[in-house]
């Protein structure tokens, strides 16, 4: 049987201090093919709305930097499920307006927590109904992708139960993003051959593996079954790199895109490790361009 080479593509959540722009011309200097980015600030509700020439220059400046996908990552502050009045219309607010912001932009995908709140049939519905609301309105591209989280606090979408419910309810098209960190917290021990097998079953029995189209590449400070969100440089934390070798090359894998969250400290962390994504991801992958 002759297997199809698959084409992973590497990237990086970047920084838009300054400009959009400022991202495209990160990835073009790190050699990244996919690209990450807020479109607000993701820790202030004032909205910042861009110009259009500015929107403009960014997507000429992305077909020359041979950049796909444009993935956007909704912003911390809102919460899908929110039950108070005021913070619910904000949520509902930024979710809409990031959604027209990534569509301006080209964005190809949305991605977002489902957000956090009792765990009853009710806070489903009101996420399920607000994804629902927000794809009506604007519909794709981008697709929405629910993210898993690591069932901090009242985090909802830590199984893939969860985003498999969401996704039924809302009745409108969803996709699926897997951070490897929030998985291994959430109690999925993707350090296993045992454990990537069981949640990618889990996957091909909810949204079904054809939804999945980005993965956050992330090694994880917390140990599995943690709860816990902490981030850490890929081979240095509690995941290890035989499970991410074993999860990137699995036949079953249909994902586009592979977008590393790790730590900033050093301009190096970022080199260190796209060179090990590298060796994690089956197949060629692209060299940097050489230096202009
Ligand atoms: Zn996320
Ligand atoms: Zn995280």
């Amino acid at each position: 049987m002759r297997r199809a080479v698959k084409t992973m593509r590497l990237g990086f959540h970047l920084s838009i201090a300054g400009s959009y722009r400022r991202a495209l011309a990160e990835a073009r200097s790190l050699g990244c093919q996919a690209v990450q980015i807020f479109v607000q600030n993701p820790r202030s509700w004032r909205w910042r709305e861009p110009e259009a020439r500015d929107l403009a220059a960014f997507r000429q400046a992305r077909r020359h930097a041979g950049v796909w996908p444009l993935v956007v990552h909704l912003t911390y502050l809102p919460n899908l499920a929110a039950t108070e009045p005021e913070l619910a219309r904000r949520s509902r607010e930024r979710l809409l307006g990031e959604l027209r912001l990534a569509r301006e932009l080209g964005a190809e995908y949305l991605v977002c927590h489902p957000g956090h709140g009792p765990r009853e049939p009710a806070t489903f519905r009101r996420v399920a109904d607000l994804l629902a609301d927000a794809v009506r309105e604007i519909p794709p591209p981008p697709l929405l992708l629910l993210e898993n989280t690591a069932g901090q606090g009242r985090e909802i979408g830590s199984r893939m139960a969860d985003l498999t419910l969401l996704k039924e309810w809302s009745g409108v098209p969803l996709g699926l993003c897997l951070d490897t960190a929030h998985a291994l917290g959430a109690g999925y021990d993707l350090g296993k051959a045992a454990g990537v097998e069981g949640l990618l079953a889990e996957v091909a029995r909810g949204p079904g593996l054809a939804a999945l189209r980005v993965i956050h590449l992330n090694d994880s400070q917390a140990p599995a079954g943690s709860r816990r969100d902490r981030h850490q440089h890929l081979g240095r934390g509690c995941l290890g790199l035989a499970g991410l070798r074993y999860l990137l090359g699995h036949p079953a894998l249909r994902v586009e895109a592979v977008i590393m969250e790790t730590p900033r400290r050093r301009p190096v962390d970022e080199w260190l490790n796209l060179l090990t994504a590298r060796s994690l991801v089956p197949g060629p992958t692209l060299l940097p361009p050489p230096p202009e």
